[in-house]
């Protein structure tokens, strides 16, 4: 497919997104990175969003609970251009029963060429860029093209 640029602002929309194992270790990642997320605007699936507000009192936007379609809520968002980054936890180690919803947030973060964090030590390398302050221009699929060739 053809290719067009999409600009991520300088002050990003963020997901942030943990299974329930993982939930410790998200709580733990955004306390310490509290003073530059505080800069961006972020979001959450439903259970994890509301345990970082309580814990970080941080404003994050809250979606509906991963396994009742939060993850395809971000998903959607994803694909509209109103999520810039993706921070998801996801386990390594147990089966979660919307595994087929986790799938396809990632394929869809991959389509939309975001940049994707899946644990503490891309996330630290991530969010230790320059990048994360800058408007950045990222490839995304040229879908108008796609249309007007189909059409
Ligand atoms: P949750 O969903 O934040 O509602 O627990 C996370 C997930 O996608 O599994």
């Amino acid at each position: 497919m053809e290719k067009t640029i999409r600009t991520i602002p300088a002050h990003k929309h963020i997901a942030l997104v943990a299974h329930d194992n993982c939930k410790p270790e998200l709580v733990r990642w955004v306390k310490e990175n509290k003073d530059k997320l505080q800069r961006h605007f972020l979001y959450a699936t439903g259970t994890t969003g509301s345990i970082l507000s309580k814990e970080t009192g941080l404003a994050i936007k809250s979606l509906i609970s991963g396994p009742m379609g939060g993850d395809q809520q971000l998903g959607a968002l994803i694909s509209e251009g109103k999520i810039d980054v993706l921070v998801f936890f996801w386990d390594p180690l147990n089966a979660v029963p919307h595994d087929p919803d986790v799938k396809a947030l990632l394929r869809i973060a991959s389509v939309w060429n975001i940049p994707v964090a899946t644990n503490r030590a891309s996330a630290k390398f991530l969010f230790e860029s320059n990048l994360m302050e800058q408007e950045v221009d990222i490839e995304v699929p040229d879908y108008e093209a796609y249309l007007a060739k189909r059409t």
